[in-house]
Parts: structure tokens; C-alpha cells; sequence
């Protein structure tokens, strides 16, 4: 897919619009596994929540992949795109058990994260396997915004806490068969990686009937040149060889999961808006696009770097500008940014658009949300349309105002 492709896209699909390039999601796929080929039993569940496009699903499933689900909406999903249920991870945070109930009838892989929780479904379900997600409070990352690791971090059962873990086990009789982290977004240093692992594999000698280990995922992928990122290979030679002695001392082949979501899709996609003004103040010259951060909300919630390029003026001079979006409320996509030069009209391509970018996208300012493409075998397919005013109608429910007759007067009493 290159440059003239992606134009191409924008005036046959319109602006804005999402493209992903199912190649990249595929070399990725390829990526990772290749570095845990020496690894007998592996497998990759998808992070749904990071692009949930059902044409993508069914790109994963064809991959080989399964799915990692955090809602029973997903679960769903999966389900609808195809996939089997035993294929499904679901890795809930604070929701109900009920919800959980629910996901267990439908037959997917269950995944408790507080002793709450634990203990009600093991006493009422001690048939249901299910996998425990523990938090070994290590921090992989800096970024303070998307760290998971922290002691007090809302997610998953302390490792301190394993004791308790073990006494519920025993007192419900409930079958604990896999053991899960995840423990932050952007895993920089392979040597902390490798830490919590070892956290991991202790923990999961507690349990004698274990069937998998998963190692979550929080793969850092480059969004400028020269960005740090995780060295899989290196990562898959030093993982493998240590979760193969584990397998061996456990005395049984477990499985190794893993659950990417940025590392499979945020390349692969590319955000496409028009620049609708160019508008020149005393200090700065802004580009304002058609979008907002109801499209792509990742720079103001996050503070994320997304690259962008004007693809309708490549060879222009370069400026600097800042990009913002057409919503009545501050939303800066980038600012003091040298890009070539912007012309009203011109089309301008984000970068690292594949990753919680439509999957965040919202109605907000009653703006429809954008179309998806994905660049299939050299061509391009249409995988959602842009929304209509239909969409932002449908389940609005109309009242009567109209003039109510009044009741007759009644005189008030003195
Ligand atoms: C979000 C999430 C992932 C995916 O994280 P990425 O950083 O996108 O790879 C994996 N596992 C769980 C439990 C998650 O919540």
C-alpha cells in the first residue's frame, strides 16, 4: 500500500476515514510467533478492545489466533465473527458475576482478577475451570498514564495474596487452570519482563493442573523513527528457553499465551483526514482537519505521538504547524509539528492508527463516526461505513411536548 493508494482511498471513501494494511497484521502475527518457534505450545489471543472491527477478528482467526476479550460484548463478538468459544480468553475488570456467568455458559476460558469474585464463582461453579490473573506489582514501562504493575493498581490478585488464592481453592475444590498477568502497556525492558515471569512461574507451582501460563502483553511498537522498541526476537530466545525448563520441572507441556493488541495492529493503521483550514494566528499556524478527538482521542487522553504526513503535497516545503481537530473544545493532535506544506484540501495520513483509535471513537459533537478499510491482496475493501444521521438517531426515543390541556381551575382556599 503506498501513498497514491491511500489517496486513492480518501476520494473514493470519503474523509475521515481509518485504513489498515492486513499485511502488517500479518507480518506481525509472523513476528511473533517466529520468535517462540522452539516453543511447543503457543498461542496468540488478540486484545479485541484494541481495534474490534469483526473483518479484523476474522483476519486474526485466519492467522491462527485467538481472541482476548474484556467484556461479554466482545465475547460476543468473537462468537459472531466465528471464532470458538474454547478459543476465547475473557479478562474482565470489575464487572459483575453475573456477567461472568454469563461468559462461562457460552463456554470461553475464564479469567478472575480479585478473591471476591473467586471465591462466589468457585463455591457455586467448582466444575468451571478458570485461570487467575495475578499482579506481581512489577512495573514494565514508564509511562505513568497506562502502568498496570503498581501495588495499588485495580487490576489483578496481588501476588501477596496467593495464600488466600490457594485457601479458596482448597475450601471450594475449584479447578485453577491457567495463570495469567499483564502486567502494563509498554513492556520496554526485557530483563523486568523476564522478573515477573519468574514471579509467574512461582506462583504457578501452586497449582498441579495447570494448562497454560499467559504472559499478557504491553509490546512496545515505534510511533517515531528510532522509538525504543520490544525486542521480540530477543525477547522469544530468553522466554522460551526459561518457559521450556518450567514445562519441564511442572512436568507437563503447558501452553505459552500471549494477548498483543498494539503490537498486531497499531502499524498496520492509518488515519486519513482533510485539512479544512489553514489558519494563521500571531504565534502559530494551525491545520484544522475534518476530526476531533471523537475520532481519535489518543493525543489528548494520552499524550500520544502520532506521526502525520501531508500525502497530498509530500515534496512541499516544510513547516511548522499545529494539527487540530473541528470539535468546540481543545483537541490538539499535534502541535509545532514540521510537515510538508498544507494546503486547504490536502489530505493528511496519521501514523500508528490501528490501536485504540476507532475502537475509542465516540459521537461526541454528533459527528458521525469515520469509515474503516482494510487493504486486502492489493486492493481495498470497505469494512464499516461512515455513520449517517440515521446512526446517531436510532435509539433516541421521541415525547410528546405538545401543549397539554389544562385542568380547570381550582380556586385556592383563603
Ligand atoms: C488491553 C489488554 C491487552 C492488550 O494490550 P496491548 O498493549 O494493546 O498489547 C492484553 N491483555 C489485557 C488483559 C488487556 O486488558
Amino acid at each position: 500500500m503506498n501513498t497514491s493508494d491511500l489517496l486513492h482511498i480518501a476520494q473514493t471513501y470519503g474523509s475521515p476515514t481509518y485504513v489498515y494494511d492486513a499485511e502488517k497484521i500479518s507480518s506481525q502475527y509472523e513476528r511473533l510467533t517466529n520468535a517462540f518457534a522452539s516453543v511447543p505450545k503457543m498461542k496468540l489471543h488478540y486484545a479485541v478492545k484494541a481495534l474490534s472491527n469483526v473483518s479484523i477478528l476474522k483476519l486474526m482467526k485466519k492467522l491462527g489466533a485467538g481472541l482476548d476479550t474484556v467484556s461479554i460484548q466482545e465475547v460476543q463478538l468473537g462468537l459472531a465473527a466465528g471464532f470458538d468459544a474454547s478459543e476465547i480468553m475473557y479478562t474482565p475488570n470489575g464487572v459483575s458475576l453475573q456477567e461472568i456467568e454469563e461468559a462461562a455458559q457460552l463456554g470461553v476460558q475464564i479469567n478472575i482478577d480479585n478473591l471476591s469474585i473467586l471465591e462466589q464463582f468457585g463455591s457455586k461453579h467448582p466444575k468451571i475451570p478458570v485461570c487467575i490473573r495475578i499482579n506481581p506489582h512489577v512495573l514494565a514501562g514508564g509511562n505513568h498514564n497506562i502502568s498496570v504493575g503498581h501495588i495499588d493498581s485495580k487490576f489483578g490478585i496481588s501476588i501477596h495474596q496467593v495464600p488466600h488464592v490457594l485457601r479458596i481453592v482448597e475450601l471450594t475444590g475449584m479447578h485453577i487452570n491457567g495463570i495469567h498477568m499483564h502486567t502494563g502497556s509498554d513492556i520496554l525492558d526485557i530483563d523486568v519482563f523476564l522478573y515477573a515471569s519468574e514471579i509467574l512461574f512461582s506462583t504457578a507451582t501452586h497449582f498441579k493442573e495447570l494448562d497454560f501460563i499467559d504472559f499478557g502483553s504491553g509490546f512496545k511498537v515505534p510511533y517515531k523513527k528510532d522509538d525504543i522498541q520490544t525486542n521480540i526476537e530477543e525477547l522469544g530466545e530468553k522466554l522460551s528457553k526459561r518457559f521450556n525448563e518450567f514445562c519441564h520441572e511442572y512436568g507437563k507441556q503447558l501452553s505459552l499465551n500471549f494477548e498483543p493488541g498494539k503490537f498486531l495492529v497499531s502499524e498496520a493503521g492509518y488515519f486519513l483526514t482533510e485539512v479544512n483550514v489553514v489558519k494563521q494566528t500571531t504565534s502559530t499556524v494551525f491545520a484544522g482537519v475534518d476530526s476531533g478527538f471523537n475520532h481519535l482521542i489518543r493525543p489528548m487522553l494520552y499524550n500520544s505521538y502520532h506521526h502525520i504526513e501531508n500525502i497530498s503535497n509530500p515534496e512541499g516545503r516544510e513547516r511548522y504547524y499545529s494539527v487540530v481537530g473541528y470539535i468546540c473544545e481543545t483537541d490538539t493532535f499535534a502541535n509545532n509539528r514540521r510537515i510538508s506544506e498544507i494546503r486547504e484540501g490536502d489530505i493528511l495520513k496519521f501514523n500508528n492508527a490501528g490501536a485504540y483509535c476507532f475502537s475509542m471513537a465516540s459521537n461526541y459533537n454528533s459527528r458521525y463516526r469515520p469509515a474503516e478499510v482494510l487493504w486486502y491482496q492489493g486492493k481495498a475493501h470497505l469494512i464499516r461505513k461512515r455513520e449517517t444521521l440515521d446512526d446517531i438517531l436510532r435509539n433516541q426515543v421521541d415525547i410528546d411536548f405538545s401543549p397539554v390541556k389544562k385542568k380547570k381551575n381550582i380556586p385556592k382556599e383563603v
